[in-house]
């Protein structure tokens, strides 16, 4: 049978992985040698060539013109696109550079053996990934080259990875802390069926926080009267951002560690305690110990700490000790430290995944539904201005429908209009202003009615997250869909995949 792969596309670092022969997921390295890669492109300016991973990490401070970073931060963003040597660049083009990156390095690595190549896959995604973020990921794949068997929420892979069989009856939740953001699931494994009861968290809370915590403590330590945010732009700044990164690294391993930095010219050294870093830090891991009890709180049905059995820990940034002593000290169940690889987790439980999708019976488990990612709304005046009232909620299963009912303001108005905001509250009433439109129509009435007629608006979410509005008012009826914008169309997607394929990155 044809082998099938599973590939964490990472906001920090990617990974790909396979089934090996003793039928457990095994990651394949890269040409550097390493499990992950750095999801860094690098853009030459002279060529039209790219790198990407560690050479590209390595050249983000002497070209960060020239460079992408954590752009899967972007996804959800329709219209971003970063200018570079005059070209612009989207997300998913980047996205799929990463990927073939991946692929090539494997394929460069299967080949020596004799393997085939890497065609099918799984890829992971974050579950709060809506609609539009994951068709985009989807068409990264294919650019790539990949024929992509299936999109799988990450904590769902990191769940498969660590085995069914342990989870059965459990309730548990999945702590990812990656370089740039941190995710939090709870989930449950019943009768062979694995379903999300929540999942919250912080885009803008991970591993680069920890490493400019030192480095701010470091540049104090040694005199420097300035922050990183201070010297951001600066030529040195990047490079000693990456300098924190690996002496925080070594305080995972050791007691004590060296931080060695150059500003302007002066090389600097400061010795630093874990004990120091952990102190130094204890508000980033209070930070996310909050959307612990805050998942909680949010979850489809009422959960006390209590009723979580297990704790698994994944994403780079759960190496660090204080995160396992931190959520032992809170949560008093035990965390699932067995094969723990926390950067490595999802990927493996990607290609358990495309697996099971060839026919492979060996991981027994089912897919129940997935939350919703977004909740949908309309606006509405209030005594507190215009504010939006969600129809549909996160928190609410996946496949999920609503009816929302108001009237006409104006006497003998001829239209009606139907908007949607899409926004990531929990709560009945947003702020407009923390939510974006997604929906502008307006229902055609056929002619003037009175003010105060009944107006329906029923707001339906498929099971692909595909979300479709019915509007009715005097007897009209109309259906809308929301336009995915951003998407690339299919001959955009053919001739970017043919331009790759003549390409080694
Ligand atoms: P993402 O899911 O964001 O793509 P990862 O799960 O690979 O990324 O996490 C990357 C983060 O993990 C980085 O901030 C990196 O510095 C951190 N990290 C990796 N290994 C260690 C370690 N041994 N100790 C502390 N932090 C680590
Ligand atoms: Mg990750």
């Amino acid at each position: 049978m044809e082998e099938v792969f599973g590939i964490d596309l990472g906001t920090t670092n990617s990974c790909v992985a396979v089934i090996g022969e003793d039928g457990l997921p095994v990651i394949i390295k890269n040409l550097d040698d390493e499990f992950t890669t750095p999801s860094v492109v690098c853009y030459d300016e002279d060529s039209d060539e790219c790198y990407v991973g560690k050479e590209a990490k390595s050249g983000m401070g002497g070209a960060p013109d020239q460079t992408v970073a954590f752009i899967k931060r972007e996804m959800s963003n329709p219209n971003y696109r970063r200018e570079i040597n005059g070209k612009s660049v989207s997300p998913v083009e980047v996205s799929a550079l990463i990927l073939k990156k991946l692929v090539d390095d494997a394929n460069e690595r299967r080949s020596y053996d004799g393997l085939s190549p890497v065609r099918k896959a799984v890829i992971t995604v974050p579950a709060y990934f809506g609609a539009m973020e994951r068709e985009l990921t989807a068409q990264a794949g294919q650019i790539a080259g990949l024929e992509v068997l299936d999109l799988l929420n990450e904590p769902t892979a990191a769940a498969l990875n660590y085995g069914t069989k342990g989870l059965e009856g459990k309730t548990f939740m999945v702590y990812d802390l990656g370089g740039g953001t941190f995710d939090i699931s709870i989930m449950r494994m019943q009768n062979g069926v694995l379903t999300t009861l929540s999942t919250d968290g912080d885009h803008k809370l991970g591993g680069v926080d920890w490493d400019i915590a030192l480095l701010d403590f470091a540049l104090q330590a040694c005199g420097l009267d300035v922050t990183y945010d201070d010297i951001r732009e600066e030529k040195d700044a990047a490079k000693m951002l990456l300098s924190a990164e690996i002496c925080k690294k070594n305080l995972s391993k050791n007691d004590r560690a060296t931080f060695k930095f150059v500003y302007k010219r002066k090389p600097y050294f400061k010795e630093i305690s874990r004990s120091v870093f952990e102190e130094i830090t204890e508000n980033l891991v209070d930070s996310t110990v909050d959307m612990m009890y805050h998942a909680l709180k949010i979850a489809r049905e009422p959960l006390s700490p209590e009723d979580i059995d297990e704790i698994i820990l994944v994403g780079g940034s759960s190496y660090m000790p204080m995160i396992k002593k931190r959520i032992q000290k809170e949560f008093r169940c035990s965390l699932r430290l067995d094969m723990f690889e926390p950067d490595r987790a999802v990927a493996k439980g990607a290609a358990l995944h495309a697996a099971r999708l060839q026919g492979d019976r060996s991981v027994n488990v089912q897919l129940g539904e997935d939350m919703g990612a977004r909740s949908y709304g309309t606006d509405i005046n209030t005594e507190n201005g215009v504010m939006v009232q969600n129809i549909l909620l996160r928190t609410s299963p996946m496949i999920y429908e609503n009816t929302f009912y108001f009237s006409t303001s104006n006497e003998g108005q001829s239209m009606v209009s139907i908007s949607l905001f899409e926004n990531t509250s929990v709560e009945e009433y947003v702020p407009i202003k923390k939510t974006t439109r997604i929906m502008d129509k307006s229902l055609d009435l056929g002619g003037p009615v009175p003010k105060g007629t009944s107006v329906v608006m029923h707001v339906t979410r498929n099971k692909e997250g595909i979300v479709h509005v019915i509007g009715e008012c005097n007897g009209v009826r109309e259906e809308f869909s929301v336009e995915t914008k951003g998407l690339l169309e299919q001959g955009e997607v053919d001739a970017l995949r043919k331009f790759l394929s003549e390409k080694r990155v």
